[in-house]
């Protein structure tokens, strides 16, 4: 299988577009660290999932990735499960949506501490894990809104064009270890996060993606697969958009 032997850790993969990614590494033969921060009947269930199926192994670990030490707990973890992993999905992500006039400072603190915090914190702790890893890799999950900025998401969308510079940096800091750093930035995706915006504002949305449909979570694994596998070793650096035709 194309991920045979790799271990991936994928954060705030209990719900949504992580679920998908981690179901979809496990069953292309990875084993997979299923992060979750307080969902855990929904992190088991994931892992029940990929028990039923005939790839790789997986475990449900908590830790809020916006608190340094429960991270570091987390790698400790996964090591005791399955050794030091080889690809970092940095995928948990929040948001908190206001227009700027009506944003508070505890607004725009708390999802850059989950959306940026949480990167620094995962990185760091498994920063060594993947430059010594044979396909090393270190996946940030982005957004179009980090390329084109939304109203509403003056927070969300500085923590997603933060990632831009930090996978850039990382890519090169990385390079000499043959490891690779890249960004994958999906458009609007069918997950509980789209589900709290409102339905007036879906369909002005869906009237700006060219293919004409929102993206299944399906559509952003398969390509996060693809970058987590050893066929991607010269991409480095990258922000791969999945987003049906958005201009940005
Ligand atoms: P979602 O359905 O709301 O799921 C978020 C996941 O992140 C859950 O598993 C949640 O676990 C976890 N999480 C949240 N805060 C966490 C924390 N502090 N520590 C650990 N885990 C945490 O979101 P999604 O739509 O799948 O989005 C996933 C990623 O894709 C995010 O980075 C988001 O910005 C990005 N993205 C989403 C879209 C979209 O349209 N949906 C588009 C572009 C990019 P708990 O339930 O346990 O808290």
């Amino acid at each position: 299988m194309y991920l045979n032997d790799q271990t991936c850790v994928v954060t705030g993969s209990s719900r949504g577009i992580g679920r998908g990614i981690a179901e979809d590494l496990a069953e292309h033969g990875a084993n997979v660290v299923v992060n979750y921060r307080s969902s855990e009947d929904e992190a088991r269930d994931v892992v029940e999932t990929i028990e039923e199926m005939d790839g790789g192994e997986a475990v449900a670990v908590q830790a809020d990735v916006a608190k340094h030490d429960e991270v570091l707990e987390m790698r400790e973890a996964v090591v005791d499960e399955f050794g030091p992993p080889d690809v970092l999905i940095n995928n948990a992500g929040i948001t908190i949506d206001k227009k700027f006039e009506h944003m508070t400072r505890e607004d725009w603190q708390t999802v850059i501490d989950v959306n940026l915090g949480g990167v620094f914190n995962c990185t760091d702790a498994f920063y060594d894990d993947i430059q010594h890893a044979e396909n090393g890799r270190l996946i940030n999950i982005s957004s179009v809104v980090g390329q084109q900025g939304n109203i509403g998401q003056a927070n969300y969308a500085t923590t997603k064009s933060g990632l831009f510079g930090f996978t850039r940096t990382l890519a090169l800091e990385l390079a000499h270890t043959g490891s690779t750093a890249n960004c994958v930035a999906p458009g609007f995706v069918r997950t509980d996060m789209l589900d709290e915006v409102p339905e007036r504002v879906q369909e002005k949305i869906l009237r700006n993606i060219p293919l004409d449909r929102f993206a299944t979570v399906e559509d952003i694994a398969c390509i996060v697969r693809f970058v987590a596998g050893e066929e991607s070793s010269y991409m480095t650096g990258q922000v791969l958009g999945v987003n049906g035709g958005m201009e940005w």
